[in-house]
């Protein structure tokens, strides 16, 4: 017979939370998803009972993973109300997150709003550094709306590898792994809410990535709580914001930069993207919105400014196709572009141990 919501509550009755009730009875367990054997859920906390929560989402996962006809098993932890106190500023890291194994440095890539080109920025940034021979790979982590499946033209599913560890998928050389890939659009929606961290930590740490000079974490949008811990229990060795040209932006990308700092992850540098917009017909190139803002502003901050993306037709027509630019036109000037970038990132890593600035946020 198929499996039901009540065999996944009659499993985790025995799952028992740190004030001894049972999981099931609790009333914590929300938006079971069970397609062709895969199973998702959420297990709602408090914000600051992330860290006690943990195992009980572990033991969960187990449980349900060894249930017969279930192939699969993800649990989150979810925080879809505000914190009761006002919440971040969130306790600063005393020690640093353990290391991945096999992975040299992981890049965190920010920014303070969606919509600005971050996760197409991400792509092709990770390809970057793939020209420069590097083993690269990208984690999506903007569960929000996971759009490196779409970038990198993947579909399906990864294959498990051993018990627990899913194997990335890989196109143009680069390691790709995505929620996209493990839960559908509507099944994506529980994982909806200020607080998500623990699907990321999962697709970090239980994802077979092998021998890797660098992994891109394409960060969901914006600089809330949810990416502030993120940003805290990922083992960053820096990070990237990316801003439009628009105040707007730059606010939230001061607001970006601010976040690392809290958390002490180094910041890399600024990107512009949407920097000037090239007529595709005369070649006229017009900063519509106000070209430079970004470059200006990061020298104002001291922080490095690593490039201008321009605003172009083929950019987004081959990211929305799976055709990265940097991939297939590797000898285009958008493509040196974000080599360029990619080989600035990958050079600044070096000095990444270096104290940041500190800025404040009025
Ligand atoms: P975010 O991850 O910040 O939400 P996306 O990378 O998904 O943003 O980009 C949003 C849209 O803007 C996409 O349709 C993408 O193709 C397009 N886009 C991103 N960067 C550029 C660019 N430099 N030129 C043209 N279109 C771009």
């Amino acid at each position: 017979m198929a499996l039901q919501d009540s065999d996944i509550l009659k499993a985790l009755e025995s799952i028992a939370l740190p004030d001894g009730k049972s999981l099931s009875a609790s009333g914590r367990l929300t938006g079971v998803v069970i397609t062709a054997g895969k199973v998702t859920c959420a297990i709602a906390i408090d914000p600051p009972e992330a860290a006690t929560m943990e195992p009980v989402r572990a033991a969960a996962e187990a449980k349900i993973r060894a249930l017969p006809g279930v192939t699969s098993a993800l649990v989150g932890l979810t925080a879809d109300k505000a914190p009761s106190k006002p919440a971040p500023p969130q306790p600063r890291a005393t020690s640093k997150p353990a290391a991945l194994p096999g992975v040299k440095h992981i890049i965190a890539v920010a920014s303070g709003k969606g919509g600005v080109g971050k996760s197409t920025t991400s792509c092709n940034l990770a390809l970057g550094l793939a020209a420069l021979g590097l083993k690269v790979g990208i984690l999506d982590a903007d569960i929000y709306g996971p759009s490196q499946p779409r970038l990198f033209g993947l579909r399906g599913k990864p294959r498990m590898v051993g018990p627990r560890m899913l194997e990335p998928m890989e196109r143009y050389g680069v390691k790709v792994m995505s929620i996209g890939f493990l839960i559908d659009d509507d099944a994506a929606m529980i994982w909806r809410g200020p607080m998500v961290i623990s699907a990321i930590s999962q697709m970090l740490r239980e994802v077979a990535w092998g021998e890797l000079d660098a992994l891109v974490v394409d960060l969901p949008p914006g600089t809330g709580d949810a990416q502030l811990t993120i940003a805290q229990q990922t083992p960053t060795s820096g990070a990237v914001i990316v801003s439009t040209p628009q105040d707007l932006a730059l606010i939230d990308a001061r607001r970006g930069i601010a976040m690392f700092q809290k958390v002490d992850v180094p910041l890399l540098g600024v990107i512009e993207n949407m920097s000037s917009f090239c007529c595709p017909n005369c070649g006229h190139i017009s900063p519509i919105f106000g070209h430079g803002g970004a470059r200006a502003e990061a020298e104002k901050l001291g922080v490095p400014f690593l490039g201008e993306i321009p605003l172009d037709m083929n950019i987004r027509e081959t990211s929305d196709e799976g055709r990265p630019v940097v991939a297939t036109d590797p000898d285009s000037h958008h493509a040196k572009i974000y080599k360029d970038i990619a080989a600035k990132v990958w050079a600044s890593l070096d000095k990444a141990a270096k104290p940041a600035p500190r800025i404040v946020i009025e």
